[in-house]
């Protein structure tokens, strides 16, 4: 009984070693740079993901794991912005619940993403999920959040902000300008100024508050996850021939 006990303990000390040494691997770059202001890399909820992949186009899984940060994403994205803010705690969140041991399969999760360029840049990277392997689906009326599923065990869930979180003034600045742009109209510097400090001012406050204080997570059982609902089959002519009680 002692032997198995001490195997056990063994055991739970090797696993537990294992995987704080996995998940440091691969360390991202969080350093400030002149699109990655200190702020950003300073703010508590600032955290990287681990992720794991697979070793090349035709390779198995690594045998390491890699850093993500949120500097990677405002790299590659081409800014921080406040909706590449959301969509890194909103999806950071619901990863965590997906990979309770802490690293992120990016082979095994689909996600549903409005058409925005943060949101679907910051889904993509952060999940693997891609149109072409239709694994992330377009839906716009899923607003500001997403549907993150993982795929070998059907697990899924939708994360949004609270209500209240997104500033009412910020939405009506954003829709004031997208509104004029889509009439040909010129907008003044001073609006795209406001816009963008309002921007700033949120992510600083995303990035320095708990999670659990600004998103609702929901779990959906029994989720299904459809990539294309644009083709089907025609169904009002699958009883065309049928026979009729009567003339
Ligand atoms: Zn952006």
């Amino acid at each position: 009984m002692k032997r198995v006990l001490l195997i056990l303990m063994i055991s739970v000390f090797w696993l537990f070693n294992s995987v704080s040494v996995f998940a440091a691997e691969g360390k991202a770059d969080n350093s400030p740079d002149w699109f990655y202001p200190s702020w950003a890399a300073e703010a508590k909820y600032n955290q990287p993901i681990a992720v794991l992949d697979t070793d090349t186009g035709l390779g198995r899984y690594s045998l390491h794991t890699k850093e993500i940060s949120l500097k990677d994403l405002a790299r590659i994205h081409g800014h921080l912005c406040d909706g590449l803010v959301i969509s890194y705690i909103e999806i950071n969140a619901v990863l965590d619940k997906l990979f309770p041991n802490g690293v992120v399969d990016r082979t095994d999760l689909r996600v549903v993403s409005k058409n925005g360029p943060c949101w679907v840049d910051a889904s993509s990277m952060m999940t693997g999920a891609r149109i072409n392997f239709q694994t992330l689906r377009i839906d716009s009326t899923i607003g500001d959040g997403f549907i993150i599923q993982r795929i070998s065990t059907g697990e899924a869930y939708d994360v949004h902000l609270k209500p209240g979180v997104f500033p009412k003034e910020q939405a009506q600045l954003e829709s004031k300008i997208r509104k004029l742009r889509s009439q040909g109209q010129s907008v003044s510097a001073e609006d795209i100024d406001k816009v963008e400090q309002m921007g700033e001012e949120l992510s600083r406050k995303i990035l320095n508050l708990p999670p659990e204080e600004i998103l609702v997570i929901k779990a959906l059982p029994d989720y299904k996850f459809v990539f294309n609902d644009m083709f089907g089959n025609r169904g009002d002519i699958i009883n065309k021939n049928m026979l009729r009680t009567s003339n």
